[in-house]
């Protein structure tokens, strides 16, 4: 009797600590995007000479009133990013700088909240914008077009810059990709960075709508990684930072406030190995996957924006029948404008085929990613179309996901090979390809498999 307690009690610990192991991530942690000066002095008096020759001249064409005018009501503001169609990622960004409010320099910060989420410098630069980035996989979806900078408010396009270099990731005096919209009471907003050759086709004295596509987010100009620097300019050219808080008692210039953390799942995914973060320019290997067979082992990883010091993610891995496979718990124990954890799980060792999901509880919200599991002994028709192909239209990558992929051959619509990739790492790079259609032939785990892909920028 007295041996059995003593085993139940050894087997408890033992389960413990199981548990407290099992709990812990295999990998992930902080992703930050370095700071870095995003307009110097020189660029900004450049480009205000250049907004006030701009504006010179549409007041001449009368486009534009004269500043003397009085100021009509400002306009509020929506949030400049939006995931372009066709893609499903519950959040694409992160906000790692505010406006600094403090004049002084360097390292006297001081962001609209009483925080010091903005930075200076030693050569006086005040942050004058809000630095948001693209998280996770910042150059894939600069690549793919993913995140489109929209206009926060209505108004006139006072100038356009494209042209420049856009994968840069470090501080560097080029010139970035922008452009400037002036709002009916004058102010001025900044949208910096983008991607090159992706700005509205629109053309300067053009007006602009609430939401109407500016750009691509992309890294041009002196970036880090791709980022949108949003600031906005009075109609004296004084930087205005339009969130309300405790530091900047100013009236909120944003129809919605946003909160200082935004805590959210970006996205979560299945995968056939780890995600490999890689240094930028570099595209991320994302090693996405959705089609195992049953039994293997699936890579689990969640990517989150504001991730906070003692918030709790419950995941669950649920049946085709809602019934939970798995589940467990993780705790952030600092706070992140970006994180992202993964672990790896076998599943369905009990031989249930169907649609699996992969569910995260975190922060009063329910998020969810789909997978499949089936039986390699008894591979259906219906079964075998698992094969995704995205996005179509597509300007730069095409992601080929659900099966492996060995190699893929590109034919345009005269039958003629036109691209191949061996060695298929589940990315398809078609920048050099003319728009049109195409026929895309591959050679999968189950045979070869046709798709069609549209290419259009
Ligand atoms: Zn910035």
């Amino acid at each position: 009797m007295k041996k059995q307690l003593l085993l139940s009690a050894l087997l408890i610990t033992a389960t413990v600590i199981a548990q407290a192991q099992y709990d812990s991530p295999e990998g992930g942690g902080a992703y930050e995007i370095p700071a870095g000066i995003c307009v110097s002095d020189q660029q900004k008096a450049a480009i205000e000479q250049e907004l006030k020759a701009s504006r010179a001249m549409l007041v001449e064409q009368g486009i534009l009133s004269e500043r003397a005018a009085a100021k009509t009501t400002v306009p509020k503001l929506d949030w400049p990013i939006k995931q372009a169609s066709g893609f499903n990622y519950y959040n694409i960004y992160g906000v790692s700088n505010f406006v600094d409010l403090d004049k002084n320099y360097p390292n006297q910060l001081l962001d609209y909240n009483c925080g010091s989420r903005t930075y200076d410098l030693a050569s006086g630069y005040n942050h004058g914008g809000i630095d948001i980035f693209l998280w996770p996989f910042s150059i894939n979806m600069m690549d793919n077009n993913q995140a489109e900078i929209v206009a926060a408010a209505p108004g006139v396009i006072l100038a356009k810059h494209d042209g420049s270099f856009d994968k840069n990731c470090a501080f560097n005096n080029d010139q970035w990709n922008a452009v400037y919209i002036e709002h009916s009471d004058g102010s001025v907003a900044w949208y910096g960075h983008m991607k090159k050759n992706s700005l509205t086709s629109k053309t300067v004295g053009q007006s602009v709508a609430t939401g109407e596509f500016l750009g691509i987010v992309g890294s041009s100009g002196s970036s880090t990684a791709p980022h949108l620097h949003f600031e906005l300019h009075d109609d004296k050219s004084n930087v205005v930072d339009p969130f309300n808080g405790s530091c900047n008692t100013s009236a909120s210039l944003w129809n919605s406030q946003k909160p200082y953390r935004e805590s959210k799942v970006n996205t979560l995914i299945t995968c056939s190995a780890a995600p490999v973060l890689t240094a930028c320019p570099n595209p991320d290997i994302i090693n996405a996957k959705d089609t195992f067979n049953i039994g293997s082992s699936v890579v689990f990883a969640t990517f989150y924006s504001d991730q906070l010091n003692g918030q709790q993610s419950t995941y669950s891995i649920l049946r085709p029948d809602n019934s939970v496979e798995q589940t467990w718990t993780h705790s952030a124990n600092q706070a992140y404008n970006a994180s992202w954890w993964y672990w790896t799980r076998q599943i369905a060792t009990t031989g249930i085929a169907g649609v699996y999901t992969f569910k995260v509880s975190y922060e009063g919200k329910d998020y969810e990613h789909k997978f499949y599991m089936r039986d390699p002994n008894s591979i259906t028709g219906a079964e075998k179309d698992k094969l995704l192909v995205y996005p179509s239209p597509a300007s730069d990558v095409v992601y080929i996901k659900g099966l492996a992929v060995s190699w893929v051959e590109v034919y345009d619509l005269m039958g003629k090979q036109v691209a191949k990739e061996t060695d298929f790492n589940g990315q398809l790079h078609v920048s050099a390809l003319p728009n049109g259609m195409y026929t895309l032939r591959m050679n999968t785990e189950e045979g070869i498999q046709i798709s069609k892909v549209v290419i259009r920028r």
